[in-house]
């Protein structure tokens, strides 16, 4: 069902202040697969209106962490240069300025907003938040016609209609600025009601008296987010606005704006919060929360696109595996949960692996490089140089692999020769003479097996000059002699890709190792 009558228009709007947080890329996941779904249209916007906090390394690090995922945008910023795709650009706030400076003007001229001169502005300052006694300002210049009056500094404040009321009774009533809370602000004074349709949590509603004359610009030239993120919805056509929980407490302000403004209200859909295993708030503490640190991990943007697409919503059912155009065919905002949704990397670690195994073996091949190289494996010996070699091992991982970053560690004994404890080489309680006969057997075997020799063959081999007896006495210190490893895969795959030169190296000077006295 088409959500909306006029064409689906949505957004994200990061602000490139650090890398693109798991947050901001489920926010424009879920924009993404909105607008695929109505045949709509999804712009990047970025806001880059905080100066000093905003940097182009952090822009760049959004676009492609977005374009690696597979969100790509309809409308935008390019990923180099200033050149935009679209016709509602530019598509950074920096290059927006005089747009906002109208509507500021305009406003200002009809008395809607004020200039306020008031020394306390002068300093360098936030939007105002409610809790904040700072914030609990009457201006006396709210009733002034705006005029530039000398080149005094302003910040611009919304001329809220309920405020004086509000404040007359908060001065009544508080002692202290600890009192200023949400609980006794309803307490002293509700007045009238901001409320709003949220697609996901329903009827919300607000105070308007608690929002008191925020400001919405420090100059004519600096707007802050509230005022600039209704200007750009506006002017962009944006129809539906999908972000996370944390920005409800400022849609009752923009509502304000957009009713000043005379603007049409969009709908809104705000998403549930990313949490931590423990139910609290993803952050650093539970481990990696940026795009880019996932994928220097080695999952695969197929696995985190899928894995990011059912934080907070689900079709229904058990399947948890979606292609895309499924996600795409399936999503809507409806399905969208209230409740927190749980981060669990051990479902991401089992998706990321489903993911592994629907690759080739030349893709995962590909993929791997990077990650051998970076594990030290980067040139490799002679026995595995060749890309037949490394097909095998390939195979032979693809599907154990969680995460592509784990390759090094698990193939390096393949890429150079093993160190060995000597201890793990014996298979239970062996003794030295039964070593060293199993040492010979190993030897005698290996010089006369034809190589390349597939492993069930040379598992037959074996098994013949074991015969009945307990195997573990030839395959344990066999599998141990190739790999140097408690755990590894068997004796026959690791030999079938080591060959017979690199194996009776091997299990020579395994045996050194061994009959060394200690
Ligand atoms: N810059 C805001 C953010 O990154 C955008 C919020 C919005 O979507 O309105 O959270």
């Amino acid at each position: 069902m088409k959500s909306s009558a006029k064409p689906v228009r949505v957004r994200i709007a990061p602000s490139p202040t650090g890398n693109l947080h798991v947050g901001t890329a489920r926010a424009a996941l879920f924009n993404y697969l909105f607008a695929k779904h109505n045949d709509g249209t999804f712009v990047v916007r970025i806001e880059d209106t905080d100066t000093g906090r905003s940097t182009k390394e952090f822009e760049k690090n959004i676009l492609d962490g977005l374009h690696w995922l597979g969100i790509d945008w309809d409308e935008g910023p390019e990923l180099q240069g200033t050149r935009y795709l679209g016709n509602h650009g530019p598509y950074r706030q920096t290059g927006r300025r005089e747009i906002y400076k109208k509507y500021l003007v305009q406003l200002l001229n009809e008395g809607k907003v004020f200039a306020c001169f008031c020394e306390k502005n002068k300093e360098e300052r936030k939007e105002s938040s409610p809790r904040h006694a700072a914030d609990l300002h009457s201006c006396p210049d709210r009733d002034h016609a705006y005029t530039l009056a000398g080149s005094r500094p302003f910040v611009i404040r919304y001329k809220n209609s309920e405020f004086l009321e509000y404040y007359a009774r908060k001065q009544e009533t508080i002692k202290h600025p600890a009192e200023l809370g949400v609980a006794v602000d309803r307490a002293i004074y509700q007045g009238a009601l901001i409320q709003f349709n949220d697609i996901v949590r329903d009827k919300l509603e607000y105070p308007q008296g608690h929002l008191m004359d925020f400001i919405i610009a420090k100059s004519l030239h600096e707007p802050l987010y509230n005022f600039a993120v209704v200007v750009d919805d506006h002017e962009m056509k944006i129809t539906h606005v999908i972000r996370g929980e944390d920005h409800i407490p400022n849609t009752p302000k923009q509502i304000l704006l957009i009713e000043a403004l005379g603007f049409s209200r969009p709908e809104y859909a705000h998403l549930p919060l990313i949490l931590g295993p423990d139910r609290s708030k993803l952050s650093k503490r539970h481990g990696a929360t940026s795009v880019d640190e996932y994928q220097g991990q080695g999952y695969l943007p197929e696995a985190l696109f899928n894995f990011t697409a059912l934080l907070g919503w689900n079709p229904g059912g058990e399947q948890e595996i979606f292609p895309k155009s499924e996600l795409i065919k399936l999503f809507s905002l409806e399905k969208v949960q209230k409740g927190g949704a749980i981060f669990d990397t051990k479902k991401l670690d089992w998706m990321n692996g489903e993911y592994i195994r629907k690759k080739s073996i030349d893709e995962l091949a590909s993929l791997c490089i990077p990650f051998l190289e970076h594990a030290g494996t980067a040139n490799p010996g002679e026995h595995v140089r060749n890309p037949e070699c490394l097909k095998k091992i390939m195979a032979l991982e693809q599907p154990r692999l969680k995460k592509l970053s784990e390759i090094g560690e698990r193939t390096d004994y393949f890429f150079k020769e093993p160190e060995y404890d000597r201890e793990l080489l014996k298979w239970k309680t062996m003794s030295e003479e039964e070593m060293a006969g199993t040492f010979d057997t190993l030897i005698h075997i290996l010089s006369d097996v034809t190589l390349p020799q597939s492993k069930e063959k040379l598992e037959e081999r074996f098994l013949l000059e074991i015969g009945t007896g307990d195997k573990g006495r030839i395959l344990w210190p066999l599998r141990v002699a190739l790999s140097g490893e408690k755990f590894s895969p068997g004796p026959f795959e690791i030999l079938e890709i080591l060959g017979r030169e690199q194996a009776l190296r091997r299990v020579n000077r395994a045996r050194e190792i061994y009959m060394q006295k200690v």
